[in-house]
């Protein structure tokens, strides 16, 4: 049995934990977007209000106490989300997302099919966008597991051995690139407009970080329409058969369709550990993760893994 924290949070906190989270992470970029700051400054300063909010009940009520402590793995994590970001031009995953908005929002202008319904109320054009890019998004990241040629990029994001809101972050530059690259392009085939892509970029940011989240919190039957923390520790989960499922990164959706959803009754503990089993001495510190793909084949050798293994 993994070790919970001691720390029992009152039902109300358990409950509020995911709405109150998103909410203000939405009430922000509503608020930023109203008053004419750009789609990079809504994205980061909503997310940055989540990333407070995350860290905060973190330290208040962990999930599990071994991972509320560093282990050496707090500079990783700095470096991956500053350095790999400050590389691609911008910051944590929130700068990926602020360069792909604009860029989505002009291409989606001038060749997308026009197929966009625009006269729905914003909640619903959200919501799909959610679903357009989820579809795209939850095949890029089910090859990256299946397919060892892919699985070299993804395997540092399931490199660290606990699960807190900073390692959200931890990837490498051309994974992060493929995880976004599906929806992206099929939001610009359908025409998707700025405002909904921005809102979509948002709830995707705040969704990435709750989900790594070590906050103690319940979701009850939301847990069949968000990729939520309890659903995602077992996608990180060092037991093949427990980790090759819940590859939606926002919705669950996708996954309930194509037969990968995976949450065992009674057991929002989560698995019992987190990482590589087959990659015992992966790199794990920061420049040694850029090089994971192109010292791939020394790595798994190193670690005594056939060329077709994936976690
Ligand atoms: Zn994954």
């Amino acid at each position: 049995m993994p070790a919970l924290s001691d720390r029992n949070p009152p039902a109300l906190f358990r409950w509020l934990f995911f709405p109150v989270t998103m909410a203000l992470g939405f009430t922000a970029a509503h608020h930023l977007w109203e008053s004419g700051q750009n789609t990079s400054s809504v994205i980061g300063l909503a997310s940055l209000v989540a990333i407070a909010t995350i860290a905060l009940c973190e330290r208040i009520y962990p999930h599990r106490q071994d991972w509320a402590t560093g282990k050496g793995d707090v500079p990783t994590d700095i470096a991956h989300n500053f350095v790999t970001g400050y590389a691609l031009r911008e910051w944590l995953k929130i700068g990926i997302l602020m360069s792909v908005v604009p860029f989505v929002a002009a291409l989606s202008q001038r060749y997308g099919l026009a197929l966009w319904p625009a006269s729905l109320p914003m909640p619903l054009q959200v919501a799909l966008a959610a679903v357009v890019s989820e579809s795209g998004g939850y095949w890029v990241h089910r090859i990256q597991h299946e397919r060892d040629f892919f699985w070299r990029f993804h395997a540092v994001h399931h490199s660290p051995h606990r699960i807190y809101w900073l390692n959200a972050g931890r990837d490498h530059p051309l994974g992060m690139v493929l995880d976004y690259s599906g929806g992206a392009l099929l939001l610009i085939l359908c025409g998707a407009p700025a405002e909904p892509l921005v809102y979509f970029y948002v709830f995707e940011s705040v969704m990435g970080l709750i989900q790594h989240a070590n906050v103690r919190h319940n979701m009850g039957w939301l847990d069949y329409i968000f990729s939520s923390a309890v659903l995602h520790r077992w996608h990180h989960s060092d037991r093949i058969e427990e980790a090759n499922n819940n590859y939606g990164s926002s919705l669950i959706l996708w996954d309930l369709v194509f037969g990968t959803y995976y949450n065992p009754p009674g057991r929002d503990e989560g698995p019992e550990r987190i990482g590589l089993v087959s990659l015992q001495d992966f790199p794990q510190r920061f420049w040694g993760a850029w090089t994971v793909p192109f010292r791939w084949a020394a790595i798994k050798q190193a670690n005594g893994v056939l060329p077709s293994s994936a976690n």
